[in-house]
This record gives structure tokens, C-alpha cells and sequence, in this order.
């Protein structure tokens, strides 16, 4: 065993190697912020990833293709070891790993007992180990019932409910999946193909749920339909079919119809899924500075269920009523005229409960304005933050700066164009 070797001649910036640091990210977990973070619909009120922004020294990623095994004290003090690589090592010491589950683990020096650098490559789990390792995770969370695993071509879904059930959402998924890349790829940024199968895992009812909440440490997650947990990299979802003492559909044609009386619940199963495309992707990356609004308003973008194609997802882009309603009140109440300012430059309006909703709305329409009007611009935009490093947190001046090089420095002219924009909006 052996201590974190120190760190090697490191290809990030300045910038970059200033600002890592596992210890300051872990400070931010004490708040419930970044490791534990969701991305969740937005009408579940969240205090959601807010980064710390403020680091000590730091330093370099080590190579990512071999497997190290990382013997740490979790929080509660006990012993724990992961099988991973090591994607960050920070110069206070600190670590981010990725597990072969695709979990990423922040481990700051002081938690750390050793590190044991091995020659066998990095390989994430196969399919079938995943959906293994989903079981596991629910069965740890509590959840004692019957699971089965249903794999398609980029999902491993495990559930505990009727495994029609599991056949329809890979179907809804797999179908979105391709119509949301055919989108960007004719809008000139192809995204990659995941490494591995994205997992998901489907619970039967809500009380199923709220455990799987309660052990993923996102308990405010009990109160929606669905969540993307960053860290495991999981989208978390329950049978929308099962609700109000119904029993289970148990047939495609069934799940169809139900589905049709809700969807808003069905634009949650889309909204996370988006997110989960986005972080593997290549459109946003996990634990790096990614705007909330830009995240967000991705998802919102796309969360318009077509529950009617066969193939195809003709809703993409589609005006969301309940979020242009909102902004629209948002606007007759206390908009400030620096509104997108303090949209872009962090995210705090989306982690206070007053005003999170209205700054969700507010991000729907930025993103539908931009898409609509400057996708060009937009797509640029995309790709600058998927470039973005882990640990590696902007301050709110270079935030902004970043959002004006892209699409202008008169931000007031800007948001003249935008309100225009959306007041002609139906
Ligand atoms: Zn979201």
C-alpha cells in the first residue's frame, strides 16, 4: 500500500491547478451540495449543485486507463475500499475516482489510507455486472422486493416492477436518445457514444422511491417523479402506471394509455433522461462546472413527451406552456433588468427556494430564445463547457465573461431581443 504518489508534471492550466481541490469539494458536500447533487424536474423545489467556488492549490489527473485500489474512511469512519481510476488528484491531497459502476467518489486527504496502483486496465462493469450492481444498490437502500434486469441497446434497467413496464421506458428512452443526437448532430455538435450501457433503475411505487431518495441522500428527490443522481450517474424512476391504487399495466397498450393521463410525470422520465445523455455524452461532464441554466434549460428544452411516434420525437423544441406561463408571471413581478446576469454567473437563484421555479423558467426561455435565434452561437457556447475540467470551479465574473464571448457583451441589448422574443412567444 502506498501513499498518493506525488503529483506528476501536469498538462492543465494554471488556472486549473489552482482551483482543484478534493477537500473544498467535500466542504461543499457538508452544505448538500455538488457530490450529492441532483438534477431533478424542476417543479420539485431543489437546492441543487451549487459548487464551491473558491480553492486552494491543486494539481494533475493521473493516467485514466489503469485500475487503482483506493482504501479510504468514509464520513461515518469506516473502513471502505474502491476499485477505480483515478481521474483528479488534487494538491491538497485529495482524490476523484470513478468505479468500474461509473460512480465518481470524492475522497479528501485526510479520509485516505492508501493507494495501490495496479497493472490491470480500467474497465467499466459489462451489462449485466451493472444491472447487478443496481439490485445490489436498491436492495442496500432497503427496498426488499422482486427485481429484474431488461437491457436494450444503451440502457440496463433494473426494477421491481412488471417488466413490461421496464420494456416501455427503454423503448420511450432508446427513442429520445436517438432523436435528441440526430438533433444536435445537424446542428454541428455530434455527441459521442456513451462507454457503457447508462443504468436506470425503476421502483413500483412511490414509497419504493422515496427510499431509494432517502439512501441517495437527495430526500427532497421523494417528492417528484424521477431524479439523475450525478454522482452514480443513475436515473432513479418509479412506475408511473401505479399510482392512486391502481394496480400495475401490465401490457405496452395499457402502459400507453395511462401514461397519456400524466404527462407531466412522462416529461420528468424524458427530463432526466436528458440529463443522463447530456453528462455522458460529452455534452456536459460530471463534477465540472456546468451552468445550471445551461443544464437545466437542455433538459426542459427536450422534456416534451411524444408518447405517439413509433420512431421519431416530433415534440423536440416544442413551446412548454407551463414554463412560458411562469416566466411571464416572473416577468409582471420583481425581474431585475440584470435578470440574466445573475442567471449565468452561478447558480444561486436555482438553490434558493424562492426563487428557484422562477429562475427554471427563466433558464426554459434563455435556452429556447438562444436555440431558436442563435444556435450557432449556442452550439459554440455548448462546446466551450463541455471542455470544462472536474474540481475546476469559475467565478461568477468568468462565467459571465464566457457567456458574453459567445453570444455578445451587451447583455442589455441581449435581453431587449430576448424579452421581445418571448412576448411574441403562443
Ligand atoms: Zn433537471
Amino acid at each position: 500500500m502506498q501513499r498518493p504518489a506525488t503529483p506528476r508534471s501536469s498538462c492543465l492550466s494554471r488556472r486549473q491547478v489552482l482551483r482543484r481541490s478534493c477537500e473544498k469539494f467535500i466542504a461543499g458536500a457538508a452544505l448538500g451540495v455538488s457530490p450529492f447533487a441532483t438534477y431533478r424536474h424542476s417543479h420539485a423545489q431543489q437546492g441543487s449543485a451549487t459548487p464551491p467556488d473558491k480553492i486552494s492549490d491543486s494539481q494533475s489527473a493521473s493516467s485514466p486507463e489503469s485500475l487503482s485500489v483506493v482504501d479510504f474512511r468514509n464520513e461515518a469512519g469506516k473502513q471502505t475500499s474502491v476499485d477505480g481510476r483515478i481521474l483528479v488528484r488534487a494538491t491538497d491531497g485529495g482524490l476523484l475516482v470513478e468505479d468500474r459502476a461509473g460512480r465518481l467518489w470524492t475522497i479528501p486527504m485526510r479520509h485516505l489510507d492508501g493507494v495501490n496502483s495496479t497493472d490491470r486496465p480500467f474497465q467499466l462493469l459489462t451489462a449485466d455486472q451493472l444491472g447487478n450492481t443496481l439490485v445490489s444498490e436498491a436492495r442496500s437502500a432497503g427496498i426488499d422486493a422482486e427485481f429484474s434486469v431488461h437491457e436494450t441497446d444503451h440502457y440496463v434497467i433494473a426494477a421491481s416492477t412488471p417488466h413490461v413496464y421496464s420494456e416501455w421506458t427503454g423503448q420511450l428512452l432508446e427513442r429520445m436518445q436517438i432523436a435528441f443526437r440526430s438533433y444536435w448532430k445537424n446542428r454541428h455538435f455530434e455527441l459521442h457514444s456513451a462507454p457503457a450501457s447508462l443504468p436506470v433503475l425503476i421502483l413500483s411505487d412511490q414509497t419504493q422511491f422515496a427510499k431509494m431518495a432517502e439512501f441517495d441522500r437527495t430526500p427532497a428527490s421523494a417528492q417528484g417523479q424521477g431524479y439523475f443522481l450525478v454522482t452514480a450517474n443513475r436515473v432513479v424512476l418509479f412506475d408511473l402506471t401505479a399510482q392512486d391504487g391502481l394496480v400495475p399495466a401490465t401490457n405496452i397498450a395499457e402502459i400507453q394509455r395511462r401514461v397519456q393521463q400524466t404527462p407531466a410525470s412522462v416529461a420528468t422520465v424524458v427530463h432526466e433522461a436528458v440529463h443522463q445523455i447530456a453528462f455522458n455524452q460529452g455534452m456536459h461532464r460530471r463534477y465540472a462546472d456546468n451552468p445550471l441554466w445551461l443544464t437545466e434549460g437542455m433538459a426542459m428544452y427536450f422534456e416534451a413527451p411524444d408518447l405517439q411516434s413509433r420512431r421519431g420525437w416530433s415534440t423536440i423544441g416544442r413551446v412548454n406552456p407551463g414554463r412560458l406561463s411562469r416566466f411571464r408571471d416572473f416577468l409582471k413581478s420583481d425581474r431585475k433588468a440584470t435578470s440574466i446576469e445573475t442567471l449565468v454567473q452561478d447558480n444561486s437563484r436555482f438553490a434558493d427556494p424562492e426563487q428557484a421555479i422562477d429562475a427554471y423558467a427563466e433558464a426554459w426561455a434563455l435556452t429556447y430564445f438562444l436555440i431558436r435565434t442563435q444556435a450557432r452561437k449556442y452550439v459554440d457556447y455548448l462546446k466551450t463547457v463541455a471542455q470544462k475540467q472536474p474540481l475546476v470551479w469559475d467565478t461568477p465574473a468568468e462565467r459571465l465573461s464566457e457567456f458574453q464571448a459567445a453570444f455578445g457583451s451587451d447583455v442589455a441589448e441581449l435581453d431587449r431581443d430576448f424579452l421581445n422574443f418571448t412576448d411574441r412567444l403562443k
